[in-house]
């Protein structure tokens, strides 16, 4: 590619790349986001909709992410921009200073997931709210489960998994249950109780014991 230089130079860097960087086989020099990286013509992304219930409409959360180390053993999607749209505009104006906030330390670069635990530590003074299947603190912390749930679609965090010990013990009690006629096609049974530990509408009383149909929580299992 050729680049007509019009105007005279007055400064100029050495930019590294994997093309001019000394390179060894063991350790190949990787791409990695960071607030020098132009931002592509194309990005890949994912839209999120949320339906708080304290919000008149549906918010619509965009993440789009940067391709690094593409067609390699290494490729890795990497978010690098977030975009919330919604018909209702009355928390647009922190919404669009949040995303934007959020955009920013994305294309910083480095480990962005430390985020999702602080946006899902943000509590409303107002109390939160329930949607189905469990407990939101607040607005910001939907926001925060929604970019964990991107992030876990593209690699960047592992979704969490029950040990076999637990899983073992939420079958046993799902099949007693079933059993005993409950309706289970929503996942939980309409009587469970709210579960401290994962905020799911999970948590059954079996033969005088309180488990957690979706975390194993159990007080005597
Ligand atoms: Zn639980």
């Amino acid at each position: 590619m050729t680049t007509n230089i019009d105007q005279p130079i007055v400064a100029f860097e050495l930019v590294k790349t994997a093309a001019n960087a000394p390179q060894t086989e063991d350790q190949p020099i990787l791409e990695a986001v960071h607030e020098n990286l132009a931002r592509p013509e194309f990005l890949q992304g994912a839209t999120y909709k949320i339906k708080p219930p304290i919000a008149e409409h549906a918010l619509y959360i965009t993440i789009n992410d940067v391709v690094l180390n593409q067609n390699t053993e290494h490729e890795q999607r990497y978010p690098y921009e977030v975009f919330i749209n919604s018909k209702n505009m009355d928390h647009f104006q922190w919404v669009v200073a949040l995303t934007r906030v959020i955009s920013a330390v994305f294309r910083k670069g480095g480990d962005v997931t430390f985020l999702v635990e602080e946006l899902k530590a943000v509590f409303d003074p107002k109390g939160g709210y329930f949607i189905k299947g469990g407990f939101m603190p607040s607005l910001v912390a939907e926001i925060g489960y929604a970019i964990e749930s991107h992030m876990q679609q593209i690699g960047l965090l592992k979704a969490p998994q029950l040990s076999a010990e637990k899983a073992a013990l939420i079958a046993d009690k799902k099949a007693s249950l079933a059993e005993q006629g409950v309706n289970l096609s929503e996942g939980f049974p309409d009587s469970a109780n709210w579960c401290n530990l994962c905020h799911n509408k999970a948590k059954v009383t079996l033969d005088g014991c309180d488990t957690c149909l979706n975390c194993g929580d159990s007080k005597c299992g």
